[in-house]
């Protein structure tokens, strides 16, 4: 069944249930001051919907199934930390050809880069190793901070940001993954990392605790 909206009387109902279960329906008429025909459309809904569970001789208890109100606000609840990963950072003085193995080993879609007071100062993609290895030039001698996206031009978050922030800043500047960072006096220090595979592992585990 998709997501079914409650009215009002319904999501007191389950309140009740969830602080209260097993309850009767005797027992949840007699708390909302009602009579226990009034309340049968609405506990048939409950139930019908995946709600409630009803038990004979024991009554209504809570069957632990959200309300798309309790899921959206799990979803406003998702932030940064809780999904970021640990972040590949390379000197700007690095040449390219050790950054692209570094890629490799590391198995990272980007790199960040960083200056000697271990401030962000650039980022790498795989798209930008492409571009520069079709050219004609010496991967060996040129320095990764030739080829970086530089500051200003760096999305960030911070670990403190929701992941549909993160999502939105992924998707408008079409870039695969965002340095989380703090500020220090002199810029930004990368504390991780956070990409569409972590926004796609938190969307599972949405699923997951949905039983979607
Ligand atoms: P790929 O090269 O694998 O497609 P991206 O889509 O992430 O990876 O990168 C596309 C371009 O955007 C590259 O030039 C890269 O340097 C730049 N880029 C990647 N991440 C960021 C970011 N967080 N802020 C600004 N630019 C970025």
């Amino acid at each position: 069944m998709g997501p079914i909206e409650l009215n009002k009387r319904q999501v007191e109902i389950l309140d009740i249930v969830k602080g209260n279960g097993p309850i009767t329906g005797e027992q949840i008429a007699e708390r909302l001051h009602l009579t226990r025909s009034t309340l049968r459309p609405d506990l048939a809904i409950l139930t019908m919907a995946g709600f409630l569970d009803a038990r004979p001789r024991v009554g209504y208890f809570y069957s632990g199934k959200k309300t798309s109100q309790a899921i959206s606000d799990d979803i406003a609840q998702m932030i940064v930390k809780d999904f970021q990963s640990i972040p590949v950072v390379v000197q700007e003085s690095m040449t390219v050809y050790d950054a692209i193995c570094h890629m490799f080993l590391e198995d990272v879609g980007s790199l960040f880069v960083v200056d000697k007071n271990s401030i962000l100062s650039g980022v790498l993609s795989r798209k930008d190793f492409l571009r520069t290895s079709i050219g004609n030039q010496d991967l060996n001698k040129m320095p990764v901070h030739m080829i970086m996206t530089r500051m200003p031009n760096i999305t960030y978050c911070f670990k403190g940001d929701t992941l549909i922030d993160v999502a939105k800043k992924l998707m408008d500047r079409q870039i695969d993954s965002l340095p989380v960072v703090e500020e220090r006096e002199n810029g930004f220090e990368v504390i991780a990392r956070i990409t569409k595979t972590n926004i796609t592992r938190a969307f599972l585990s949405l699923a997951d605790d949905h039983d979607l």
